[in-house]
């Protein structure tokens, strides 16, 4: 009976690695790449880890390729110009021992094997990241870092945050880093936030004291967020937290199998044997199924998954958006409490508005987290490319009666560096750009043109004097990224044929 459990198991493990690396191939990745990605993530890794961990160990092999390609690295007018800050990271480390030493001592908790690791280092095939992974602090922390040595040119305003999936492969976010700064990214699972996980890393300037929470603290177990699932959940179910929301949901199929499975054993008793539990949590688990009725289980719906992720209720629902776009949309979108969380800090430094330039803006978790905070917005140029998303927050924008300027950009390619000194000349600068990786859209059949819209490339406006300055993100068929300005000085690159263009304008001082 045993050994005839340990086969089943043993080919059920084999029929998911089957199912998955098929899933993966049929979404258009090599089979190496999924190989890969499968052995670096381990079993347990949903399709969505998987893709993400793809897409990063491509992005790291297009930067590659364009470090190797571009001129000498020390020439300031190469794409990349020189980093000559060191990140303090043994202080950061010697705080984070501080922390969790401190908190071990109070609350006699013990510490995952892993965590005593430099997090971010480039050791093995895969980063190993901080256990519990709650960045600089999240709001119930006794003992959160308030204090980080950011290199003087970093210093904000203006301010950026940059969101990346948190589990890359080998050196991707040191490369990100390296374009911003050096700045140690802040790695969070929202899990300390709502009731759902997502484990990203941000690599932002801003200011880390004083930070608040959003509030009403949104419920942080499944059983608190989705309270009618309470009645059906078996008590060997013992999840109280979500997996990370996906784009993509479970199977009308894959409900029925389960219910099938569980009908057939109720001779059993009133547990199932424990190979039809294990079958059942682990697909309850890696789907996100909750119950919804005896023997019945169901992918969440696009509302709860709204809720889970912070946003307004029908913030995705109507006007012609299917269901399967809200899935991906919300799949792919922010945390708005985390975020919201580290955007905090802002609230007091623009009492009378924020002017932001959101980059693969989604359906606007950036803004939403703003507006939740009671910071106004004033003008917001907002890039994404999927219309569906456009009118999401534009619907978003009209309903919650902004009183700002809401600009649509469709494509990242359009953002020309004239437009970009227009906006500025016109409403004085940005003080936030904000924008997170659109990885999770690579996939799929046209994926070689999609591949090309990665952000492979980088540069770096340097201040000077009291200049500011900060460019980021980087593409193959973009002849220009980013730019941003200080209070008075505007300093924007545009990288032409690789030719470095530069160009300084003053536009006198903005209010704040
Ligand atoms: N942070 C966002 C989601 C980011 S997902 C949120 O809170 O919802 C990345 C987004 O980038 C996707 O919505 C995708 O449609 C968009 N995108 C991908 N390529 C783009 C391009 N070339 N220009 C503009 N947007 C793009």
């Amino acid at each position: 009976m045993d050994s005839c459990l340990g086969i089943e198991e043993n080919s059920n493990h084999i029929l998911e690695k089957d199912t998955m690396l098929s899933s993966l191939v049929d979404m258009g990745y090599l089979v190496e790449e999924a190989l890969t990605a499968m052995n670096n993530c381990g079993s347990e890794a949903q399709l969505s880890e998987l893709t993400d961990y793809i897409c990063a160990a491509q992005m790291v092999k297009d930067f590659d390729a364009q470090l190797r390609e571009s001129p000498d690295e020390e020439d300031s007018t190469s794409v990349m110009t020189s980093y000559s800050y060191t990140m303090p990271r043994n202080d950061y480390l010697a705080r984070e021992k501080k922390r969790k030493l401190h908190k071990f001592q109070q609350f006699g908790r013990k510490w995952h094997k892993g965590s005593e690791k430099k997090h971010w280092d480039e050791d093995g095939d895969i980063m190993h990241l901080p256990n519990p992974m709650i960045g600089f602090g999240i709001p119930d922390d006794p003992w959160p870092i308030v204090e980080r040595k950011l290199p003087e040119v970093a210093i904000g305003p203006p301010y950026f945050y940059y969101e990346n999936v948190a589990l890359t492969p080998k050196g991707a976010w040191s490369k990100i880093s390296r374009f911003l700064y050096d700045i140690e990214p802040e790695f969070v699972d929202s899990t300390h936030f709502s009731a759902a996980a997502r484990k990203r890393g941000y690599v932002h300037n801003l200011p880390i004291q004083n930070r608040f929470p959003l509030l009403p603290i949104p419920p942080r177990t499944i059983q608190e967020a989705l309270p009618l699932t309470n009645k059906w959940w078996p008590l060997w179910d013992k999840r109280t937290k979500l997996n990370c929301l996906q784009t993509v949901i479970g199977s009308a199929k894959l409900t029925e199998r389960i219910r099938n499975a569980l009908e057939n054993n109720e001779k059993y008793g009133d547990e199932p044997p424990p190979h039809v539990q294990k079958f059942v949590f682990e697909q309850c688990r890696k789907w996100n199924l909750v119950w919804v009725g005896k023997n019945k289980v169901a992918p969440l719906e696009p509302d709860e998954m709204e809720m889970l992720l912070g946003f307004p209720r029908d913030h995705t629902r109507g006007g012609g958006i299917s269901r399967t776009d809200r899935y991906k949309a919300l799949g792919n979108s922010f945390q708005v409490d985390t975020v919201a969380y580290h955007l905090s800090v802002l609230k007091n430094q623009f009492p009378n508005g924020i002017n932001i330039l959101s980059l693969f803006s989604g359906i606007g978790g950036a803004e939403v987290a703003l507006h939740r905070l009671g910071i106004p917005l004033k003008n917001v140029v907002s890039v994404e490319i999927a219309e569906v998303n456009r009118n999401i927050i534009r619907s978003w924008w009209e309903q919650t009666n902004q009183r700002g300027q809401l600009i649509e950009i469709a494509d990242v390619q359009q953002v020309s560096i004239e437009r970009l000194d227009q906006w500025i000349s016109s409403f004085g600068g940005f003080d936030l750009v904000i924008g997170g990786s659109p990885c999770n859209n690579l996939a799929g059949s046209n994926r070689r043109l999609k591949r090309s819209l990665l952000w492979n490339k980088g540069m770096e406006v340097p201040r000077i004097g009291l200049g500011g300055g900060l460019a980021l993100l980087w593409q193959d068929h973009i002849d220009l990224m980013v730019l941003i300005q200080d209070p008075y000085r505007i300093d924007a690159l545009l990288l032409q044929e690789r030719i470095l263009w530069r160009f300084t304008d003053f536009y006198g001082h903005r209010e704040t």
